[in-house]
């Protein structure tokens, strides 16, 4: 079995506690590599190597022009391993190889994009109210950054945060989620080839209360940036806030995927699919709830059943596979617990409803995609997000009822609205709070468009020019140009 050892200071090393653990194929059930299993003490020595290169050294001798040179430089490389990243990916958490290899291959934009971004942040000069001062202000970077990632899509999600935090100028402790580090320990490889300095950034692998926490609560720490579930994030911000370190947060969804009766129906079908059986509906932009106004609610059902039911399960490294297995074991524990709260709810079961036992899904952890109808919003699996293949479907009467069913939830992280009458596509993106509205279309994200959530969907904005902000802070300089400076005890 490969092992994965920890990245500090631009080595590959053993953990200080010298223990491992594995990392388990979602699609065999069985182990595939072992992972180093750092501590606090491995923390303590990242922290300190990215508080060095912060500090000291060549990372903040280079220009902005440089750094940003160095994350085109990234990109290209991270081009060429796409495939075999995208294979360790797929070993780990079970996602389609086809979407993973996408994904992989698109990522090398987020490096480009801050990498061009990173020598065009500018102060600016104030004009001021006072005569005889010069005023400007300077955007300096945070320091030492630290970013969580969950298990769904791990460099994705990295390079989301990794990318304009190095854009900024600052340097970073990783710590990946402990069911999918691989793909990050092999991607950190690729820093040291193309000249990023010793420390700038760093991989600590392990459980969360043994890495993460440490991680959070580290002096040297200034800010967190986190993609994962919504406790974990109250525990990071809690944490954070005692030290007033800066925050940013990714956590969940529970989107509503809105249907009027004059949408071109045969796309929306495809919307209603795509948005929550994509990736086993494991994303936190998962379309899990389906409104569906009344007048074609049964007809359109239908069809979305007839296109769920038909998607092939199995292998997800085969092309032809359409749905692969659970990440994890415990989280094919939760989605089966929520079929049967939904049960219990009182919601009728469409299709699926139980563990896919088919000869080509073999031993994995697989779920038959499933669909609840006579979904009332209250119900707990119309609030709660499940993170898997479950569809609830919700009946409406008008634009105003499909508003309030939509906003009715403690999410706020993306929606999809499917109508041809351009006025009410305006009037929906207005009034759904949610920090992405996709209209006649689902699940488009870009390096170039802000991405975040409304309510308890987190804090702060990736992707964008805006996300480069979130690692800067700003400085305001007064220069005195010839203003007396007076004696302060005469009295005037
Ligand atoms: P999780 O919160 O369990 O774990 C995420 C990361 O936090 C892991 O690396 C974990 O080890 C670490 N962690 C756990 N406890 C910690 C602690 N006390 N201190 C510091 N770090 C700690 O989430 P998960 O199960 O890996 O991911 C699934 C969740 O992520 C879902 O709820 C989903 O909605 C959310 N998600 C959100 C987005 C988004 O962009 N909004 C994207 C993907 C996933």
């Amino acid at each position: 079995m490969e092992r994965y050892r920890l990245y500090i200071d631009a080595t590959q090393c053993e953990p200080a506690s010298g223990e491992w653990f594995t990392s388990d194929n979602p699609f065999t059930g069985e182990p595939w590599a072992q992972v180093a299993r750092g501590g606090a003490p491995d923390v303590e020595r990242a922290v300190q190597a990215a508080q060095r290169a912060f500090t000291t050294g060549a990372w903040p001798a280079l220009s902005a022009s440089a750094r940003g040179l160095l994350l085109h430089r990234l990109g290209d490389r991270l081009a060429e391993e796409a495939e075999c990243l995208a294979s360790i990916e797929v070993r780990d958490n079970g996602k389609l190889y086809s979407e993973m290899h996408a994904q992989l291959g698109y990522l090398p934009q987020w490096f480009r994009y801050y990498g061009g971004l990173a020598d065009k942040i500018q102060g600016s000069v104030i004009p001021l109210d006072k005569k005889g001062y010069f005023n400007y202000t300077r955007h300096e970077p945070l320091g030492e950054v630290a970013i969580i990632t969950p298990w769904n899509s791990p460099l994705m999600l990295l390079a989301w945060k990794l990318a304009p935090a190095l854009a900024a100028g600052c340097t970073v402790v990783i710590k990946p989620s402990e069911f999918t580090s691989a793909s990050t320990l092999a991607f950190a490889r690729l820093f040291k080839e193309v000249g990023f300095p010793p420390g700038v950034v760093n991989v600590v692998t392990g459980f969360g209360n043994e890495v993460g926490a440490p991680l959070v609560s580290h002096p040297l720490v200034r800010k967190i940036t986190f993609t994962g579930a919504n406790a974990t994030g109250r525990r990071i911000n809690e944490q954070a806030a005692r030290d007033f370190k800066h925050v940013s947060l990714e956590l969940g969804g529970k989107s509503p995927n809105i249907v009027f009766a004059d949408a071109n129906l045969d796309d929306a079908v495809n919307g209603a699919v795509a948005g929550i059986f994509a990736a086993t509906g494991q994303t936190c932009i998962a379309g899990s709830r389906l409104l569906v106004q009344d007048s074609i609610h049964d007809a359109f059902v239908h069809r979305v059943v007839q296109l769920a039911e038909s998607a092939r399960m199995g292998d997800p490294m085969q092309k032809d596979t359409q749905i692969g297995p659970i990440t994890t074991r415990p989280q094919y524990d939760k989605v089966l617990s929520y079929i049967d709260i939904a049960r219990e709810e009182g919601a009728t079961l469409e299709l699926g409803g139980k563990a896919a036992v088919r000869r080509e899904c073999g031993n994995g952890w697989f779920i038959e995609p499933t669909i609840f109808t006579g979904v009332r919003n209250s119900m707990r699996i119309a609030q709660e997000e499940v993170f898997g293949p479950v569809l609830s479907v919700i009946r409406f009467r008008d634009e105003d009822e499909a508003v309030e069913i939509a906003n009715d939830v403690r999410f706020g992280l993306g929606a999809g609205v499917w109508t041809s009458d351009i006025g009410r596509a305006f009037r929906m993106a207005e009034r759904i709070q949610s920090g992405t509205v996709w209209v006649n279309t689902y699940r488009a994200v870009s390096y170039m468009s802000p991405f975040g959530g409304y309510k308890d969907s987190g804090l702060g904005r990736e992707n964008g020019i805006e996300a480069i902000n979130d690692f800067f802070q700003t400085k305001s300089v007064w220069i005195n140009t010839g203003a007396p400076t007076g004696n302060p005890f005469v009295i005037r």
